[in-house]
């Protein structure tokens, strides 16, 4: 009753939203007012004798005069803009997006009160540049006992303060009283860093000198999401509580038309609306969301960014997701970022499009344009050959990166690459690279084809000589990397950061042996040998490939919970310290954390799927008297005897396989017993929202 109620609410409430919506056209007027850098900076800072410049690099941060200056132009800007609220906007570690959990933030006013209870506004540049925070609540993988609670904070100057509603958001770091990183940010500065000074050295003992421009990873990254009408998410526990359906009989219709992919955005659902408002706020705060469609399953939607710093995407993507659902929930939708929100359709990723340039525009992983700008065409091939190397070593932790909890129902299930660290090179650029490594240090220049379309009145195109792939979890696209097996609710900062380690890495000992006088054809034929076998061009799809994989000797790492098992190996301590990136405690305590989020998500599944049987199916079963629900009584006693054993189990890693196979085994076979209770269940008595109810609304 209160269910429906709500629903006709929430209706009325969308039909408000639609009228006010959608009048105007789509413009850039308004584009980044929200956002604290360019021209909007300059209007604010030139009160003070300053400019946006100012903020070009972090140097501002270090110097109290300029941060007071910074403050109260911020300041400034907030109230004309009806803000008074601030707060350093961080990302504990392990956080993720499946039910509004990828940030932390403490709202504070921007005013004080003076003796006689007056407010007036006061924000200082100490304010500005740190925080201090009880971080004794969130997780820390043991690096600090609960009697040395302070979390600390400082301002991260990379990415920009923007505003939202009433506040402003001051991106920043948080680490523990010794420094250990408590966030997803600190070791993406430090993996970044380290980026910056190796690639500077390689391309150095090659003979380019990048002068002083920057070297960082560029990334964008293509947002997945599940649009479910609001209503019926309120009648699904699992839905709530976990981010996805643990149960739900599949319905007659499924994606077997492929109609759903591009198709129209929905009006009749509020998607449409849903969307646009998405972007325009999206657009305010300088978040430049280029790209909305349908995806291939029922009301699935994907957002892509322009791309740009990493860093700063990062922050702008958990700012998306944010806004996603906050935003759905004014159309009467509820935004779903869980990775596999229903079994039998597609789930959601976050394809992770990575690639290095430096800050005045030379983009490394482009032939044509690192043979122009650098006049030495020896540095593509050794750049790729590192490339390939350092997907060979460390695919483990590739593996690891992207083990989010609902990644488990998704890597390998023909939807998403499988859980084995190959790169596709495609056919021309891979042939190249065999000549480099028979002793050839030629010219790699990608050749490009006419493409006819049949008939004289269609002009013909040109397009690359190289198709794509999508069945690789690590596919070259001719002037990117495309990291596909990344899941829709993660914080990719953990993903960035390996990827700039390794990268990192393999760039350092290329450079340690040029500058020891090594040729560079020699180096990249040497990295080419060793480390070729990761190179795959065929269907990674096809059922062969993961046992041919091992053969090979890539890594492959079926489970996720035994790559975050890798995470302080041997080899990985080392290569964290060497690039000073994690201490030992440091990746130990994420590797701890990362355990324990995905046991307390599988528990919260298993505690969901018995509330939802004793609750809902026992009762509609007993209703629609569908027969003897022994069977459901017995699953629950099951289920209850696994959570047990799962808390009985010291070891995390020992707790977390167990947790797996309760999740992907136990509770997938009671889920079939349910499942067929609710096919032969009138709709009438059966409580919990179908399948039917939830993806098909349009
Ligand atoms: P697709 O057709 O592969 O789905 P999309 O256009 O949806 O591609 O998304 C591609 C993403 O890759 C966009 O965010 C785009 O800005 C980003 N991208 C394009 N070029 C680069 C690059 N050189 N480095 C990093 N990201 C890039
Ligand atoms: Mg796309």
């Amino acid at each position: 009753r209160a269910g429906a109620k709500k629903a006709r609410a929430t209706r009325a409430t969308r039909t408000t939203a639609m009228l006010s919506m959608s009048s105007g056209p789509a413009t850039t007027e308004g584009f980044g007012s929200a956002c604290f850098k360019g021209a909007v900076a300059d209007k604010y800072l030139s009160k003070y004798g300053e400019s946006s410049t100012l903020l070009a690099n972090g140097k501002w941060t270090k110097d109290m005069a300029k941060a007071d200056i910074v403050a109260k132009a911020v300041l400034d800007w907030a109230v004309e803009n009806g803000a008074s609220v601030y707060c350093h906007w961080f990302q504990p570690m392990g956080s993720s997006g499946v039910r509004h959990g990828n940030s932390g933030q403490v709202h504070q006013s921007m005013f004080n009160f003076a003796e006689d209870g007056t407010p007036y506004y006061s924000f200082t540049g100490e304010q500005l540049l740190q925080g201090e925070t009880d971080g004794s609540s969130f997780p820390n993988g043991g690096m600090r006992a609960t009697h040395t609670a302070g979390g600390y904070l400082s301002i991260d100057p990379y990415s920009p303060i923007f505003l939202r509603e009433d506040t402003v958001f001051i991106p920043a770091a948080f680490v523990s009283y010794n420094g250990d990183a408590l966030d997803e940010k600190t070791p993406l500065h430090r993996a970044t860093d380290a980026l910056d000074k190796q690639t500077k050295r390689m391309l150095k003992a090659m003979k380019y000198d990048v002068g002083s421009a920057s070297v960082y990873a560029n990334i964008g990254l293509e947002q997945e999401i599940f649009l479910t009408p609001r209503h019926a998410f309120y009648r699904r526990p699992d839905l709530q509580f976990t981010g996805r359906t643990i149960t739900g009989k599949f319905p007659a219709r499924g994606q077997e038309m492929s109609d759903h992919y591009m198709a129209p955005i929905s009006r009749a659902t509020g998607a449409f609306e849903c969307m646009r408002q998405i972007q325009q706020e999206c657009f305010k705060m300088g978040i430049p969301l280029k790209t909305r469609h349908r995806e291939v399953a029922p009301n699935q939607y994907e957002f892509a960014p322009m791309f740009g710093n990493a860093i700063s995407q990062v922050d702008q993507n958990l700012m998306i997701m944010q806004v996603i659902e906050e935003v759905a929930s004014e159309h009467g939708l509820a935004a779903l970022l869980q990775e596999k929100p229903f079994a039998g359709v597609n789930g959601s990723g976050k394809h992770n499009n990575w690639s290095i340039g430096t800050s005045d525009g030379l983009n490394l992983m482009n032939p044509k344009q690192v043979n122009a700008k650098t006049g030495n065409p020896e540095i593509f091939p050794l750049v790729m050959a590192a490339m390939v190397s350092a997907v060979d070593k460390h695919g483990d932790l590739m593996r690891a990166a992207i083990a989010s909890p609902g990644n488990d129902f998704r890597l390998g299930a023909m939807e998403a690459p499988p859980a084995v660290m190959s790169t596709y090179l495609g056919p021309s650029l891979t042939e190249f690279l065999n000549t480099v490594k028979n002793g050839s240090l030629g010219e790699y220049a990608p050749k490009k084809k006419p493409l006819e379309f049949g008939s004289d009145t269609l002009p013909s195109i040109e397009v690359p000589a190289e198709d794509r792939n999508r069945t690789s979890p690590f596919p070259y696209g001719g002037n990117r990397f495309e990291f596909r097996a990344a899941g829709s609710s993660q914080n990719v900062s953990l993903v960035n950061t390996v990827l700039n380690t390794i990268a990192a890495e393999a760039f350092k000992i290329v450079a340690d042996r040029l500058e020891a006088g090594e040729k560079p054809l020699a180096i990249a034929q040497d990295l080419l040998k060793t480390h070729d076998k990761c190179i795959f061009n065929g269907n990674g799809y096809d059922p062969a490939w993961p046992d041919e994989a091992v053969k090979r000797g890539i890594w492959r790492i079926d489970a996720g919970c035994d790559a975050i098992n890798e995470l302080d190996s041997a080899k990985n301590v080392t290569l964290f310290e060497g690039m000073g990136i994690f201490t030992a405690r440091e990746i130990q305590a994420r590797k701890s954390v990362l355990l324990g989020h995905y046991v307390g998500s599988v528990e919260m599944e298993a505690l969901t799927m018995i509330d939802m049987i004793n609750q809902h199916v026992i009762p509609s079963v007993k209703k629609a008297d569908l027969g003897n629900p022994s069977k459901l009584v017995d699953a629950v006693k099951t289920i209850k005897g696994a959570v047990a054993q799962i808390h009985g189990t010291e070891d995390e890693h020992k707790a977390a396989t167990l947790a797996r196979t309760l999740r992907l085994t136990t509770m997938v076979a009671i889920r079939e017993i349910i499942d067929e209770f609710e096919s032969r269940c009138p709709p009438e008595d059966w409580t919990l929202a179908t399948y039917s109810e939830l993806l098909f609304f349009d």
